[in-house]
């Protein structure tokens, strides 16, 4: 198993796929975004300032998001291999990945970049609902990814609810910064030789491929 990471425009499928992959082989999934959200759940200054950032779909600082990075890569449940979700999102921080990795005598690994009509992105964003106990993901509008009862996880019956980000501006938002900021990190890894393209329109297609490259 290779450590990967996930490059992909919001509502792509990074998430579903890296659960995915956390279920049946064990992986660490790291989610950037989940981290900085329960971060932003504390009342603390820290906190507030996290929340309005991501609330608004601006980035946090480089310097804190490597820490959090740092603090999980170097954890125990990352012994098996671990999946980046959401990070690198800028030239500097795949420097800075590229650096700690090395510093810590850690395997590079492969990045992926899911491919996915921009039609669908909107849905993928508007329709997203995740469960506020276990952080499961599902889709309103998707077959195999809506829940079975409405508003309700069907893993462990928690209470789904929408992201407060996930509104039609702060997606803009998120979105123009993504074409600006993160596509050049597709670059990075391309010229790195480390990156593959994995169509995203079909979770259970998308995972086929994935476990192909990670064999
Ligand atoms: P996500 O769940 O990946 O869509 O992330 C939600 C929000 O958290 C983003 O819109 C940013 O405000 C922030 N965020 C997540 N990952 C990063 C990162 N690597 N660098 C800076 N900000 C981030």
């Amino acid at each position: 198993m290779k450590n990967i990471i996930l490059l992909a425009v919001q509502g792509a499928g990074k998430g579903t796929l890296a659960k995915a992959l956390q279920e049946k082989y064990g992986y660490a999934h790291i989610s950037t975004g989940d981290i900085l959200r329960e971060k932003a759940q504390k009342k603390d200054k820290v906190g507030k300032e996290i929340k309005a950032l991501i609330d608004k779909g601006i980035f946090v600082s480089n310097e804190l998001i490597l820490e959090a990075i740092k603090e999980k890569i170097t954890g125990p449940e990352c012994k098996k291999g671990f999946i980046m979700d959401g990070f690198p999102r800028n030239l500097e921080q795949a420097k800075l990945y590229d650096d700690m990795i090395e510093e810590l005598g850690l395997d590079g690994g492969i990045a992926i970049n899911l491919v996915l009509d921009n039609k669908l992105l909107i849905e993928r964003i508007t329709g997203r609902r995740m469960c506020k106990d276990c952080g499961a993901i599902y889709n309103i509008y998707s077959k195999t990814l809506k829940p079975k009862k409405e508003n309700k996880c069907d893993k462990c019956g928690g209470e789904l609810y929408q992201r407060d980000d996930d509104n039609e501006e702060a997606l803009k938002t998120r979105v123009d910064t993504y074409y600006k900021v993160t596509a050049p990190v597709v670059d990075y890894y391309k010229e790195k030789g480390i990156l593959h393209e994995v169509d995203s329109v079909d979770s259970e297609k998308t995972l086929k491929e994935v476990e192909k490259l990670i064999k």
